[in-house]
């Protein structure tokens, strides 16, 4: 995640004409990965139980085992399962033979990270089983990088964790010029269809994508791609963004700090509100991370923070953003996801009404919802939460944009990766050329 940036400003010129060496080299390093086969343990006890499980009326699946009644796939103890278009975790236990029951103490460790509720298809679910039978775990491989586990710690109680290996950013170049519309030019230039969306999120208080741009326009953007040691993990993130049109150039730069800034250090999104709500409630309980479990006294964080709100209360979205889910849990109630750009995210849960569906753009202060009491909860409350990177944060003290500028003391450090990354797409070769010159150049 460290980004090294030992370049002087008078070097800079001359180190992104050697960047864009670099990136080519990366280009031609990842193409030579993609085509190695990458050869996995082999699990064919694990793919027999799994083809089984495919089965509804094979004896692996089913009904959990009758005692005395020796069952050889049993032994190995693990059914896996590729998620498939249209399953559920219900009917997912039932054909491996795990309870309900045991499913909604999962999804009730699940309620503070939600991680269940849309299970992506080919995402890889194991379910391990003691040799006597006993379901102990569910495990979830969510990309080459992140795993999550709920282990049975007692009778009646699950515990979430979730192991994350060390990525790092590849940095890739892609240029074009506008031939049509800003999406297919995006598109003819190698971005994909998300990429797009937050490039235009990025610049869209700046320009208007439909009106402003003329044939002829240029653009170029840095695209991260981030990676194992040895493999790609599907996430990529927009490092710069640049756009030049006849009599203006555009810029956007992502900073240390997670957030984007034009070339000269101003925030290019608007700032987030601090509360989802018109006036302030008595918090009923704070964020903590280090929150024990009265039950078992083992650490089961709080992430977000409760306002005492009475059912009805209109709940705002604390920054502008698109819709990434509504739900509901059976722990966590009727809820909303809303996507804030690349680094932030807000949850809303226990409301009584949603007022928006998926997809939708929301502005800042824009009504989402009335707060609620639903899900299993002991009264009404607003349950808010705030993720900066993919971690909860303390939404009342977390270090939000709500100041629209580089910090002033952070201002020399900008100016110098701007001024860099402005070379290196002005310099760098870029994918497209390479693309043009019938060079295959995926990353995957
Ligand atoms: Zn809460």
């Amino acid at each position: 995640m460290i980004r090294s940036r030992t370049f002087t400003p008078t070097h800079v010129v001359l180190s992104a004409g050697a960047l864009s060496l670099i990136l080519v080299a990366s280009v031609w390093s990842a193409q030579s990965e993609s085509s190695t086969s990458i050869q996995l343990p082999s699990t064919e006890a694990v793919n027999h139980l799994a083809d089984l499980a495919q089965q509804p009326d094979s004896q692996a699946t089913g009904q959990p085992l009758q005692s005395g009644t020796p069952d050889p796939a049993r032994s190995t103890n693990i059914v896996q399962h590729t998620v498939q278009p249209g399953d559920s975790l219900s009917s997912i236990f039932s054909e491996a033979g795990a309870s309900q029951a045991d499913l909604h103490r999962i999804m009730k460790a699940d309620v503070e990270y939600l991680a269940l509720e849309t299970l992506r298809p080919g995402t890889e679910l194991k379910l391990i089983f003691s040799k006597q039978g006993e379901f102990q775990q569910l495990a979830l491989d969510l990309d080459p990088a992140r795993s999550l586990a709920y282990t049975r710690v007692d009778s009646d109680t699950f515990e979430y964790q979730e192991s994350v290996q060390n990525t790092h950013w590849v940095s890739e170049v892609l240029k074009g010029s506008i031939r049509g519309s800003f999406y297919q030019s995006a598109l003819n230039a190698g971005l994909s269809a998300t990429q797009i969306a937050s490039v235009q999120q990025l610049l869209e208080y700046q320009i208007n994508f439909r009106r402003e741009l003329r044939v002829g326009d240029t653009f170029a953007v840095i695209v991260g791609h981030e990676r194992t040691a040895s493999e790609s993990t599907g996430k990529t993130r927009i490092e710069a963004v640049s756009l030049e049109r006849r009599n203006r150039t555009h810029t956007a730069f992502l900073f240390d700090d997670g957030n984007y800034y034009d070339q000269n250090g101003k925030s290019v999104l608007p700032a987030f509100r601090r509360l989802p709500t018109a006036k302030s409630f008595r918090v009923s309980s704070r964020f903590n991370p280090n929150r024990l479990h009265p039950v078992t006294g083992r650490i089961s964080p709080h992430n977000g923070v409760d306002l005492a709100t009475p059912v009805g209360t209109p709940i705002m979205s604390t920054g502008d953003g698109v819709v990434e889910r509504v739900g509901n849990h059976p722990y966590a109630g009727k809820y909303v996801d809303i996507n804030h750009g690349n680094a932030y995210k807000t949850r809303y849960l226990h409301l009584d009404k949603i007022f928006v569906r998926k997809g939708q753009h929301v502005r800042r202060g824009e009504k989402v919802a009335l707060s609620g009491n639903t899900g299993r909860i002991t009264g009404p409350h607003l349950h808010f939460e705030l993720q900066m990177n993919h971690r909860p944060v303390n939404p009342l003290k977390a270090d939000i944009p709500t100041a629209s500028d580089v910090p002033k003391t952070a201002l020399k450090q900008f100016e110098k990766l701007a001024e860099y990354e402005l070379a290196v797409m002005t310099n760098a070769a870029s994918r497209s050329n390479l693309i043009l010159a019938g060079i295959d150049t995926r990353f995957d």
